[in-house]
Order: C-alpha cells, then structure tokens, then sequence
C-alpha cells in the first residue's frame, strides 16, 4: 500500500479504542506501536482472578451485538466464531423499594402480566415506548454515531434538522415517559440505562430511550470468559497485524514541534518517534496532562463529566441463587439519586445499585459451590476540591448493598465473604488515568454530541488523533470500537493526501 517509507504511528494506550485502532492501522500497512502504562491490555474493560473466582472490573454487559458484528468483521473477525456469546435474557432483574420485581424480558406475554399486574394498561405503552426506542436506534445510529462530523456544516447543516424531531433530543427523558407510564417503578425501569451514558434521566434527552430498546429488540449478551475476550480477541487481531505493544510504558508527553506532533516521551525518558500519534488514554487528560496548550485544557473545566462508582468485588464460599446475573435495586428517590450523585457529587442516602453474578452465565467464574459477586455503586465523580471522605462514603455504600440484598433473602453475605477488593473514584483515576474518577468520561449531554463532543483530531495538531470514550461518539465498548475505524480512516486519508502533496513536491 505504501510505495514509501510505512508510516509509523504510536497510540497512547491499550483500551479498547486503542487496539482497535491499532490493528486496522496495521492492517493497512502502517508500523504500528502501542504503549500502555499498566502491565496488560484493556483499560477500563479490565478483568482479574483471584482464588478461583474471576471477576469482570468495568463493562459486564455485550449489548448492541450488531455493532459489534460488523466492526470485527471490519477487522477481518467473525464475532460468534471467535466469541461464545450466550444471550442473557431476562436481561436485568429490577427490585424496587417495596420488595416488587420486574424481569425484562424479549417473552412479550410475560412482559404484558408483569407490567400489567404493576399499572393496568401499561402493556400498550411499553410497545410504543420500544417502537420509539427502536426507531431512535435506527436514526442515531446512522445519522449520528456513524457519523464522523468533521465539519460544523456537517453537523448543523439543514438536512440534519428534522433530527429534532425524530430523536427528540430536546426533550427531557424522564418527563417524556410520562407519555408511556405513570407508575414511578415503570418510568425509572426504562431510564436507568441512561446511566451508561453518564447521564441522569433528568437531563439526558430522550434519544436515549434507544439503549432499552436496543437491550430488548438486539440482546444483551456474555461472551464465555467475561467482557475481557473481547480484548483478547482484538488483541489477537492486533498481533496478528504486526502491532508491537509496549506495556508498562507510561507516557509523560505528547512532544510536538512546529504544530505537529513528533511522538511520544515516555515518562522513564524514551523516547518514540511517530508520523501520527493516536491518544486512547482519556481525552481530558491528554489535554490537562500530555500536552503543552494551556487554554485549551482549561475547556475540560467547564465541561460536564459522568458519574463515578464504587465496586465492590467478593468471592464468596456459598451461592445465592436468588442472584440473578444483571440484578438492579433502583430506589423510589430516584431524581433524589441522581440530583445527590451529579449535583452534589456525593452518595444518595438510599443509592440504586447493580449486582453482577457472572456464574449463573458462566460456570468457571467461581469455584464450585461458591459464587463470584460484583456490586456495583454510581457515585459522584471526584470534586476538584478533594473534600470527599471515600473511606466514609465507601463504608455508606458497602453497608446500602447488604442491606437492599435483604429484599431477596441475601442476610448473611457478610459471614460468606472469602475477600473482597474495591474501587472508590480515586482507583478509576489511578489505574486508568481518567480526568475526575468519571467512569464514563464525558458526560453525553445535548452540548457533548456529535460535533459538539472533543474531536476525533486536534484542531491545531492535524496528526494528533482521539480514540475513545471522551471524544465522538462516546462511551461503551461497541462504540469504542466504530471510533477506532473512523480514526483509523481518517488517519490512513491524512496521511496519503500527505503523501500525494509531498510527492507533487
Ligand atoms: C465500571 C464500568 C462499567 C462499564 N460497563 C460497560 C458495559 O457494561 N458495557 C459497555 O459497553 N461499556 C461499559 N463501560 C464503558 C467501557 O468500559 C469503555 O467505554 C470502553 O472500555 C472504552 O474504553 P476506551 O477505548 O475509552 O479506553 P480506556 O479503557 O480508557 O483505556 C485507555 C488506556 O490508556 C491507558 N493510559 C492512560 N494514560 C496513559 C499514559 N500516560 N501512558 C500510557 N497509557 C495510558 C490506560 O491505562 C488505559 O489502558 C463500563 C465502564 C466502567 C468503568
């Protein structure tokens, strides 16, 4: 492909963006050098094992499979050839306050005597609800997270107008399900999911009424081993395309030179030299951390970031069977919990909370007999004054999971536990270097999409690129990997129209 010198491109990290970007600049011929400051691949989509009990750390649930699809088959991958997918449905067991259940489910009929039994006639309203979701999946897909937007006009331009229309971005979430549902349990039941965007359904647009949609119509799937075979799989791809990785490589700067970037000093003092430099490691970060400018990393403190969590990960020397995989206690405070966790960046009282129970899908991810459990609690992201107490608002949240756990039999976890490992903010911020602990980077408000969200490329340094959760089109691992091949293809477009100039001399 290159009648020249192979261009040589170095990426800032080895999450998910970062290999898969990796393996289609490699694929297309370039040299391609990877360095990450932690010991292994993955970022955030982490894993580790302990005494026989494995444990998925960040992302447990495969949902949008069709995205995955076809971006493995982009990088020559045959998803349920190299992944054993297994579809978990029903897909999240709900527990309210009041101890009442709803298991969402694909099976319509059960879903129509659940929600009936909950609010009379509430059926007909969740399939226009779904058909709504379905339709926002389609139009967003397409019209904004395909899009690469390099242009204002691009993304302002008259024909995106009716947008406003069909995805309904002005709209509040909540607010809008009043339209749907009147029953509290059943509104908060189809917005939580706003959460993995970093959002509260409180001012989340109502576009977002695609992720539950998308969760019933596409599935929500594991992959056998966990969330981390994905990263074994692109890594595989990756090797396989002559990638080099380079681990325990922190990099202390972005070194750039007449408006381009040069390469990278790792923060030990070598140094790499490069035609392009892609960044995976958070964007707010690269810009506050690894680059020289300024005034351009002060944006990052107007912007608006997502929420953080506590973890808790526990092996435990019986099972609970009651545990489903995807278990949700969401609270009857719920805008409460929301306003406390983005507001206040604080605990609520009585916080929602996720109960992962890998084993029910996934036999080897506990010792016989025993069971693996995650607990996972959204909090505030670290605040700028570093006034939270973690060791007290841990403690809060370790004792709300006992005890919401009591409201499906769980009593005496706290006898079972053979050990536990936690993460606060400040273990996001340390392990994966993100800006404030936000899990899920930069928040995705109506004024961080699209082309309002940080760019793909850096608007002086035209060889320096962004892969990843806080640049377009944000967060989660599908859409991780379709920011990879539209950074992998504008790169590969850069620099053979700098070819082109070069060789017109
Ligand atoms: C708790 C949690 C739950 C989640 N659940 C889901 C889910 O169920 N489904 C889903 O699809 N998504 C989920 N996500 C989101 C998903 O994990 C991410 O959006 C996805 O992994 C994309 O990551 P990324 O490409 O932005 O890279 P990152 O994961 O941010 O990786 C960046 C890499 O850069 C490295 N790095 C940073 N600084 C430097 C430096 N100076 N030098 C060298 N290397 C550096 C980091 O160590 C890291 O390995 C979850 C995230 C979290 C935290």
């Amino acid at each position: 492909m290159w009648t020249t010198k192979r261009p040589a491109v170095v990426i800032i990290g080895a999450g998910i963006g970062g290999i898969a970007t990796a393996a289609h600049l490699a694929q297309r011929g370039m040299q391609v050098t990877v360095v990450e400051k932690n010991a292994w691949p993955g970022g955030r989509c982490d894993h580790f094992e302990r005494d026989g009990h494995h444990f998925n750390t960040g992302p447990t649930l495969l949902i949008m499979p069709k995205v995955y699809e076809q971006e493995f088959a982009s990088l020559g991958i045959a998803l349920r050839e190299r992944l054993d997918l297994r579809r978990v449905d029903p897909t999240y067991h709900l527990v309210f306050d009041d101890g009442s259940q709803l298991a969402l489910t694909s099976d319509l009929q059960r879903m129509c005597a659940q929600l009936e039994a909950i609010q009379p006639g509430s059926f007909q309203g969740f399939l226009r609800y779904l058909g709504e979701g379905y339709r926002h999946y389609n139009v967003a897909m397409e019209r904004l997270v395909e899009r690469d937007f390099r242009t204002a006009s691009e993304f302002f331009a008259f024909s995106n107008a009716p947008l406003l229309f069909s995805l309904k971005p002005l709209t509040q979430h909540y607010h809008h399900m009043g339209a749907y549902f009147s029953d509290p349990r059943l509104k908060a039941a189809f917005t939580f999911q706003d959460v993995y965007m970093g959002l509260s359904p409180f001012e989340a647009p109502s576009t977002f009424s695609m992720m539950a949609s998308t969760e019933l119509a596409h599935g929500v799937w594991y992959p056998k081993g966990g969330m981390y075979s994905v990263v074994e799989a692109l890594m595989e791809a990756a090797r396989a395309a002559g990638v080099t990785f380079l681990f325990r490589a922190a990099v202390g700067r972005i070194d750039i030179t007449d408006g381009r970037a040069r390469g990278v000093t790792l923060v030990d003092g070598r140094t790499l030299a490069a035609d392009a430099v892609v960044a995976n490691a958070d964007l707010p970060y690269v810009y506050q951390r690894l680059l020289p400018d300024n005034d351009l990393a002060q944006q990052f403190e107007h912007k608006q970031f997502s929420c953080s969590a506590i973890s808790f990960f526990w092996g435990v020397d019986k099972t609970y069977p009651q545990l489903e995989p995807h278990t949700l206690f969401l609270a009857d405070a719920y805008r409460d919990n929301f306003e406390r966790i983005s507001s206040l960046r604080d605990l609520p009282e009585n916080p929602s909370l996720y109960i992962h129970a890998p084993a029910r899908l996934d036999a080897d991810a506990a010792p016989a007999g025993q069971d693996t459990l995650v607990a996972v609690v959204p909090v505030g992201h670290l605040d700028d004054a570093g006034k939270q107490d973690w060791r007290r608002i841990r403690a809060r949240a370790r004792q709300s999971v006992f005890n919401r756990l009591r409201l499906v039999g769980v009593t005496d976890l706290q006898e079972h536990l053979k050990f536990e490992v936690n993460y606060v903010p400040l273990s996001w911020r340390k392990r994966y270097n993100l800006a404030k602990g936000a899990t899920h980077g930069l928040a995705h408000t109506l004024t961080q999409l699209g082309y309002l969200r940080p760019h793909n490329r850096h608007p002086l340094y035209h060889n320096l690129y962004f892969v990843g959760a806080s640049t377009h089109p944000g967060t989660g691992v599908p859409t991780a990997l379709v920011c990879a091949r539209q950074v992998a293809e504008r790169l590969t477009e850069d620099i053979q129209s700098q070819a082109l100039i070069a060789a017109r001399g």
